[in-house]
């Protein structure tokens, strides 16, 4: 041990971003379906800097037939296209529930969007129908492989996500 034990994993976000987020969710749920969003950005070790949102309808347009999210393998190979031609790597996946539960649920828990060890998953309450400048009552998972998750909000908030102003 030298002291350069891995710290947590913190995501930042400016307000801009995270409001163009939280409408976008809104506006594509109309209020009655669940909708999900990509946040890109850069990796500084385990400082993840959020400076694109991609929506699943942006990738797939199929996304949220049937009034559930399906996201095909399709919807991935452009993401990665994006991400290659942008240089941009994979921060978070968001998507929204219908109540206030932000846990997730069984098919959420077996179908990590991407399963990757130290992956965030978040959950938006109420199809996103909340201030947009607010990250209170989002739920943050990280995803430990194996299907299994570590939630990370606690009465309602999480230090693993930071708003910033810029
Ligand atoms: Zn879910």
């Amino acid at each position: 041990m030298s002291g350069n034990e891995p710290v947590e994993k913190r995501i930042q976000v400016s307000v801009w971003i995270w409001a163009r987020l939280v409408l976008g969710l809104r506006i594509r749920g109309k209020g009655r379906r669940e909708s999900g969003a990509f946040l890109l950005g850069h990796w500084t070790g385990q400082l993840g800097t959020v400076t694109r949102v991609v929506f699943y309808d942006q990738l797939d347009s199929h996304a949220y037939e049937n009034g559930i999210i399906m996201f095909h393998g399709e919807g991935l190979a452009t993401l990665w296209k994006i991400c290659r031609n942008s240089g941009l790597e994979v921060i978070a996946d968001s998507h929204t529930h219908g109540n206030m539960g932000t846990g997730q649920s069984v098919t959420d828990q077996r179908n990590p969007m991407i399963p990757e060890v130290g992956h965030t998953a978040l959950i938006f309450p109420y199809f996103a129908r909340m201030a947009p400048w607010s990250m209170r009552g989002v739920g943050v998972h990280e995803y430990l492989g194996n299907f299994k998750w570590r939630r990370h909000d606690k009465n309602g908030l999480s230090d693993r996500i930071r708003l910033t102003l810029w």
